[in-house]
């Protein structure tokens, strides 16, 4: 599996490309300035591998803790994490529960100390009708999301394929069992140091 910064290497390097073909598909810099963008921070910061100690998890800095009940609840790698459209789905729908949360708790809170009194179901109302009236960035955002986390989901299998094949060499890939690692013999005897050249006279 490649390290955190070759994973932040591929995102980097394949920005341009998902924002081109973005593009070019869509002909709306809008869209294509959120798919970038979820793409960048689906990369960088929302992706799988908020499930283990890493870069991404790192990157949260103060507020890395909300993610650690998502990591004591998931394998590492697992398919729920890991996997196309789901690992996605729960992070977004984990990391919108949290801040549903927190932002009731600051309302409340808010309510209390200002003795005002909010209408909760016009603000619920609000949120939908801003949820609906935007559906169209809100899926380019999903959808860059999506992206930035399937670069990183397949470049760890295909590095972990890549060291396969390096090791077994194309059985490694099919896993036939007779590729079980052979012990080399360390006592193979080595080849005798050549006896220093005498100096010519
Ligand atoms: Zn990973």
């Amino acid at each position: 599996m490649p390290s955190g910064r070759t994973h932040d290497r591929i995102t980097l390097w394949t920005l341009p490309f998902v924002a081109g073909v973005t593009f070019w598909q869509t002909r709306s810099s809008n869209v294509t300035l959120l798919v970038a963008g979820g793409f960048m921070f689906g990369g960088l910061m929302f992706g799988p591998d908020l499930d283990i100690y890493s870069r991404q998890y790192q990157r949260w800095g103060f507020l890395r803790w909300i993610w650690l009940p998502y990591q004591k609840s998931l394998r590492h790698r697992s398919f729920l994490s890991h996997g196309p459209i789901i690992g996605t789905t729960l992070r977004v729908i984990y990391l919108s529960c949290l801040l549903a949360i927190a932002s009731f708790i600051s309302l409340v809170i808010v309510e209390k100390l200002g003795n005002t009194a909010f209408n909760w179901q016009d603000l619920g109302k609000n949120v939908e009708r801003s949820l609906v009236g935007y559906g169209t960035e809100c899926l380019a955002l999903f959808i860059g999301l999506e992206i930035g986390a399937m670069s990183h989901s397949l470049s760890d299998w295909g590095g972990s394929a890549y060291k396969r094949v390096q090791k077994k060499g194309i059985h490694g890939l099919i896993g036939t069992s007779k590729a079980k690692k052979r012990k080399v013999s360390s006592s193979s005897p080595r080849t005798k140091p050549k006896p220093s050249r005498k100096p010519k006279l």
